[in-house]
C-alpha cells in the first residue's frame, strides 16, 4: 500500500461543487483582488478566531512581518522565538529588522519553554513570538506572565493550529496580534498562498490593514511605505468554501492521531504527547522522535509509508543566519529535535486500513 506523507486529493474531492461553484463566482464577477469574498473571509475568520478584526494578506510570513511593522518593532530591538520552529518566525523578525533570539522549547512538547524565556530578555527585547508548533498550543499562562511582568508584546505565530485551544481559549486571542498562514498543507489552506492578521487592538489592525496594501486606506493615498501583501479574491473564496469544514477537519486529524498513540508501541519510537485540558492540539503535524531516524525513515519508504522531517536543519545552523553567529552545540535540544524528529502521514480523508498500516509497520521495526 502506498501511503503518502500529505494529499489533498481526498479532502478536495470531497468539496470539489463547493470549491468550482466559488470559482465560477469570481470568474463571473470580474474582480480579482480585495472585493466581496475577501471581505467575506475576514469577517468568516475573525469569528471563527473570535478577535474583533481579521486581515487577509500574501501569506504566513507577511502576516508576521507586518504586526511587528505595525507595533514598531524593528531596528534595534530583540525578539524572542523558539528555536525549535519553521524558519518563517525568525525571518520575520529578520524582515523587520530586528534580531532573533532563539530560546529552547521545553523537552517532550516540542514548544518553546517558558522557564528559559526570562534568561533571554535584554533591555532591547521587545517582545516574543509564540509559536503553537505542530498544532499544539504553547504554554501560554507562564509566558502571558513573562510578557506582563517585563512590558513585551505577545506575538503568536498560529501557522500550523488554526482551531487549537489552550484551556478552552482559542490560540491567536493571547497576543496583541496573531498571524496565520493558509499555505495548502496548512489545516486551513487555500490552493495557493495566502495568510492573515487577527486582533482586538483597532489601532494595530488598521495599520496593518494598510501596510498590506501600499500603505492605503484610500486608494492612491499612501501613509506608509506598505507592502504588496493581499489575500487574493480567489483565494478568499476558496477558504470562505473551506472554512466551515475546519473543524470537522481538525476533528479527522485527531482521531488519527488518537489511533496512532494508541496503536504504536514500539520503545525505539517516542510518541509525542497527546491533548488533555490544557492544551488542545490540532495535530498539524503528528510528530515522533527516533535515534535510528535514517534507518526508519529509509524502512517506512521501503513499504512506501511517505515521512517528512520537521525540520532537518534548526534555524541557528541555516547558512542564512550565520551572521547570528550561532554554532554547533549552542542550541541543543533543537538540534537534537532535527536530528531525531520524524513526522508521520496525516491527512483528510485517510484511512482505518491506511492507519493501521503505519502503526503495523512502525511496531515491526527494529533498529
Ligand atoms: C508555514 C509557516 C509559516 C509561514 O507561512 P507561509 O504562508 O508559508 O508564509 C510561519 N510559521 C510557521 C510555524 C509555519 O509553519
Amino acid at each position: 500500500m502506498k501511503i503518502p506523507f500529505q494529499s489533498f486529493e481526498r479532502m478536495h474531492e470531497a468539496i470539489r461543487p463547493e470549491l468550482t461553484a466559488k470559482f465560477n463566482a469570481v470568474l463571473d464577477k470580474n474582480y480579482y483582488i480585495m472585493g466581496g469574498e475577501h471581505e467575506l473571509f475576514e469577517k468568516n475568520f475573525a469569528f471563527y478566531v473570535g478577535t474583533k478584526f481579521a486581515l487577509g494578506c500574501g501569506n504566513g510570513l507577511d502576516a508576521l512581518h507586518i504586526i511587528l511593522k505595525a507595533l514598531g518593532i524593528g531596528e534595534g530591538a530583540e525578539v524572542i522565538v523558539p528555536s525549535n520552529t519553521y524558519i518563517a518566525t525568525a525571518l520575520a523578525v529578520s524582515y523587520a529588522g530586528a534580531r532573533p533570539i532563539f530560546v529552547e522549547p521545553k523537552a517532550g512538547t516540542f514548544n518553546i519553554d517558558p522557564a528559559k524565556i526570562e534568561d533571554a530578555i535584554t533591555e532591547r527585547t521587545k517582545a516574543i513570538m509564540v509559536v503553537h508548533l505542530y498544532g499544539r498550543p504553547a504554554d501560554m499562562d507562564p509566558i502571558m506572565a513573562i510578557a506582563k511582568k517585563h512590558n513585551l508584546k505577545i506575538v503568536e505565530d498560529c501557522a500550523q493550529a488554526h482551531g487549537a485551544k489552550y484551556k478552552g481559549q482559542k490560540i491567536g486571542t493571547f497576543g496583541v496580534a496573531a498571524g496565520f498562514s493558509f499555505y495548502p498543507g496548512k489545516n486551513l489552506g487555500a490552493l495557493g498562498d495566502g495568510g492573515a492578521i487577527v486582533t482586538n487592538d483597532e489601532e494595530v489592525a488598521k495599520k496593518c490593514a494598510m501596510l498590506r496594501n501600499y500603505g492605503s486606506e484610500i486608494k492612491y493615498q499612501h501613509d506608509y511605505k506598505g507592502f504588496n501583501s493581499r489575500l487574493d479574491e480567489m483565494q478568499a473564496a476558496f477558504l470562505n468554501a473551506k472554512l466551515p469544514h475546519l473543524d470537522s477537519w481538525n476533528a479527522a486529524r485527531k482521531a488519527v492521531a488518537a489511533k496512532y498513540l494508541a496503536g504504536i508501541k514500539n520503545p525505539l519510537i517516542e510518541l509525542p504527547l497527546p491533548s488533555d485540558e490544557t492544551f488542545d492540539c490540532v495535530w498539524h503535524i503528528f510528530a515522533i522522535r527516533c535515534k535510528e531516524r535514517a534507518a526508519l525513515e529509509a524502512y517506512l519508504a521501503e513499504k512506501g509509508i511517505g515521512t517528512l522531517k520537521h525540520y532537518p536543519i534548526p534555524m541557528h545552523l541555516q547558512k542564512a543566519y550565520t551572521d547570528l553567529g550561532y554554532k554547533k552545540g549552542d542550541l541543543p535540544l533543537a538540534e537534537e529535535i532535527s536530528a531525531t524528529e520524524l513526522s508521520l502521514p496525516l491527512y483528510i480523508g485517510m484511512t482505518d486500513e491506511e492507519i493501521d498500516c503505519v502503526i503495523d509497520a512502525l511496531n515491526a521495526f527494529k533498529a
